[in-house]
């Protein structure tokens, strides 16, 4: 499996892929996390909603958070260069994969607790799992992130965000305001609890972008309401995003591939440029959303990185405006700075 992807995707023979120190670093993480349980020339693409990316030098599954905080302590430890992946829906991985140690994080668990409150593993699916949890006991909060692919890690991570219930649609809905605290492990390697303003919540932005903490479990607090209700802003929500947004399941992509710019839209730039539309290999500037590049099938990393740099390019030299991409690279990518 692992070799056909990459003899499709790569003319570097899979050795010389291998970072030399990798089958040592196996022994040594092994040694700490069990027999058996790293994973060499995984396959990154299956995890991510691109479904693009070579392959990781070392894998592990953390399905608990006590061996999430072993693997991460492990890798820094050894020193090994480590990747937390959560649903893989915010970054594009490169077609030559990452070079290091990817961990999965498949930490599990949902726990209804006093007040209204719900605690869940960093690697519970924000939706459906969360979601679908949370209004069937009636508890409101959760439920306009309803379609967005993400686990809980991911969505601190990134302060998942979604409009305001329809008709008006009238502001930015955060999931910061319904954290009440989360269990970290500390860039210092402690086990914490923190409350909401630890994360320095803002758009796109939590503290977790500036400090190696890894979020174990969250824990939100919630607001009971009629389950119809819920349910009814739930649907409206999706036919919304299906009428926007490219159906994962046909046209992967990451989502929006540039930061938001408050008043202008990235993606208009983009349109205004006549960029909607654009291909190149696999990939494609979605035609309905300048601001989202999806994998047609086939496409390579190279492929959405020749489109983010062209409609960055472009951008910058017909408008003078410099989109900044919100998707993380991960691997070996080389960005050559805007060119003016
Ligand atoms: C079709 C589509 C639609 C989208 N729509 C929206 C939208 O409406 N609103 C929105 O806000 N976003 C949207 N996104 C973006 C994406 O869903 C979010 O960024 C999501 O929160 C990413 O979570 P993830 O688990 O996939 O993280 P990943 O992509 O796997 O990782 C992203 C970053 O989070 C870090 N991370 C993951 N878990 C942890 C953890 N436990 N502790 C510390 N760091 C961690 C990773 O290391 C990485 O740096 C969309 C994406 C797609 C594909």
């Amino acid at each position: 499996m692992y070799r056909s992807y990459w003899e499709t995707r790569s003319k570097v023979p899979l050795e010389r892929a291998m970072s030399p120190k990798a089958l040592d670093w196996k022994e040594a993480l092994e040694a700490r996390l069990g027999p058996g349980s790293v994973g060499t020339h995984v396959p990154l693409a299956p995890f991510t909603t691109f479904q693009i990316g070579g392959p990781a030098d070392l894998f592990f599954r953390a399905e608990t958070s006590e061996a999430l905080a072993k693997a991460i302590l492990a890798g820094r430890e050894l020193a090994i260069p480590t990747f937390l992946l959560g649903k893989g829906a915010n970054i594009l991985v490169a077609d030559a994969g990452f070079r290091g140690l990817v961990i999965r994080n498949q930490v599990g668990g949902i726990e209804f607790l006093a007040g209204d409150r719900v605690r869940a593993g960093a690697g519970v699916e924000v939706y459906p799992s969360l979601i679908e949890a949370t209004v069937e006991m009636g508890l409101g909060g959760l439920h306009h992130f309803v379609g967005i692919p993400s686990t809980v890690g991911g969505a601190l991570w990134q302060n998942l965000h979604f409009l305001s219930p329809a008709p008006e649609r009238a502001r930015t809905v955060f999931i910061e305001e319904v954290v009440e605290s989360a269990q970290i492990l500390s860039e210092e390697g402690r086990l914490e609890e923190v409350g909401r303003d630890y994360f320095n919540f803002g758009y796109d932005f939590s503290v977790l972008h500036e400090r190696e903490d890894t979020v174990l479990t969250a824990t939100f607090r919630l607001d009971p309401q009629e389950k119809e209700r819920l349910r009814r802003i739930m649907a409206e929500n999706l036919s919304w995003r299906a009428e926007r947004h490219p159906d994962l399941r046909q046209l992967p992509s990451a989502g929006s591939v540039f930061k938001k710019m408050e008043g202008i839209g990235a993606g208009r730039l983009i349109d205004e440029c006549g960029l909607k539309g654009a291909t190149h290999g696999g990939a494609q500037i979605f035609h309905r959303h300048a601001n989202i590049i999806v994998n047609l099938g086939g496409a390579s990393a190279a492929d959405v990185l020749f489109l983010i740099l062209q409609a960055r390019d472009t951008v910058l030299k017909e408008t003078g405006h410099e989109l900044v991409p919100e998707i993380g690279m991960i691997g070996e990518f080389h960005l050559p700075s805007p060119s003016k």
